[in-house]
């Protein structure tokens, strides 16, 4: 078990710096995500923490002791890489007992403890079968054990499922999360989807071009994008921003788009100028008493739901509104916006207003 604490740290390849001073901590027993686009530093800040690449500036902190400077073998921790190298020529069994046995445990033991993994894993069956004709799932799960046989004090896990299709990646998401429920070992999960993250992670962070842009539990990461990259990244489809120039501040309760009054959280922070107003497919009502007005451009049927794509002065949004209310493309619409959930952002730096 492991508190990681990252702070300040920076990593530079020659000229570009792949990791802006980035600071968050994990704490003991989190399933922890690293998530944001490909190429914003995900990787790089894991193999950091990991011990297989040294930070520029800053500290990494594993419960309690500097260790940024420390090499990999003598960091306590377990890396699940993506493509789960097994040792094809062996069986299950040596699979896991491989790291045990390199560390000259007596045999006895070794034995128990891959048994112990075994059932964890569910694996007891094949344990004498060869890796190389099971199946996807069983192989994950032998690397897995690998990993857990090791009782590491966190594993750290780049995008262990993307090799998965999307059926089978479900299934091992649950499973690993269900693992992890059991062990409560610290882990750090890469991804750049924001679904598993969402449904994965105790805590999240977002990442984009090398800066942390948001640190936090999911919920709030959904309801409270800090930024604007955020608010797009998370959620499906995503934010509506709603653009329009003018001001906000000192207690306002309101924003003037197009000449109807629209409802906003009050905010602390004042802004002037470029600002959008972001609000969430499924926190807008179609509403004939709304005087702010767009037409239906296209609609989307799910289901239950379906999603309406509006042209609007301030721009095309998105609503998610009961499949059950009849809407035609070319009909004028008025709309409604959740006052509790509208979150407006200066779009200059991009960030929301607080
Ligand atoms: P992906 O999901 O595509 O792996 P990522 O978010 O994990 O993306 P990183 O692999 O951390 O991103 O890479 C961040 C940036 O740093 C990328 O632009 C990458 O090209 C660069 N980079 C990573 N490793 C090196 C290296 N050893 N030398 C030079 N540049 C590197």
């Amino acid at each position: 078990m492991a508190q990681i604490i990252v702070q300040n740290v920076r990593k530079e390849f020659g000229a570009f710096t792949a990791v802006q001073s980035s600071s968050f901590t994990i704490e003991d027993g989190e399933f922890f995500m690293l998530l944001g686009p490909s190429g914003c530093g995900k990787t790089t800040t894991l193999r950091m923490i990991a011990g297989l690449e040294l930070p520029t500036s800053g500290e990494i902190i594993i419960d309690g002791e500097e260790v940024s400077q420390k090499p990999a073998s003598k960091r306590d921790i377990a890396f699940v890489f993506q493509m789960f190298a097994l040792y094809p020529h062996m069986n299950v069994r040596k699979n896991i007992s491989y790291p045990l046995i390199s560390q000259g445990m007596p045999k006895a033991e070794v034995k128990k403890k891959v048994e112990e993994v075994a059932q964890i894993l569910g694996i007891e069956k094949i344990l004498n079968r060869p890796v190389g004709g099971l199946s996807g799932g069983d192989r994950q799960r032998v690397a897995l054990g690998r990993a857990i046989v090791r009782d590491p004090k966190c594993f750290l896990m780049d995008e262990p499922l993307g090799a998965l299709d999307a059926e089978f990646r479900e299934h091992m998401s649950e499973e690993l999360r269900a693992l992890h429920d059991r062990m409560r070992a610290t882990t750090i999960y890469v991804t750049h989807d924001q679904l598993e993250a969402m449904q994965m992670g105790d805590k999240i962070v977002v990442m984009n071009h090398g800066v942390v842009e948001q640190f936090g539990v999911p919920q709030d990461i959904y309801d409270w994008p800090a930024t604007m990259f955020v608010a797009d990244f998370i959620g499906s489809p995503s934010m509506n921003f709603l653009r329009f120039h003018g001001m906000v501040g000192g207690g306002q309760d309101a924003v003037e788009l197009n000449g109807s009054r629209i409802a906003v959280p009050v905010s602390r922070d004042g802004a002037k100028g470029d600002l959008a107003l972001g609000i969430r497919p499924e926190h807008i009502r179609l509403s004939d008493a709304s005087g702010y007005r767009g037409e239906v451009l296209a609609t989307e049927y799910l289901g239950t739901n379906q999603v309406i794509t509006i042209n609007t002065a301030n721009g095309d949004i998105k609503a998610r509104v009961p499949s059950t209310q009849s809407v035609q493309v070319g009909e004028k619409v008025g709309l409604e916006f959740d006052p509790r959930a509208v979150t407006l952002f200066d779009t200059e730096s991009g960030r929301a207003l607080l």
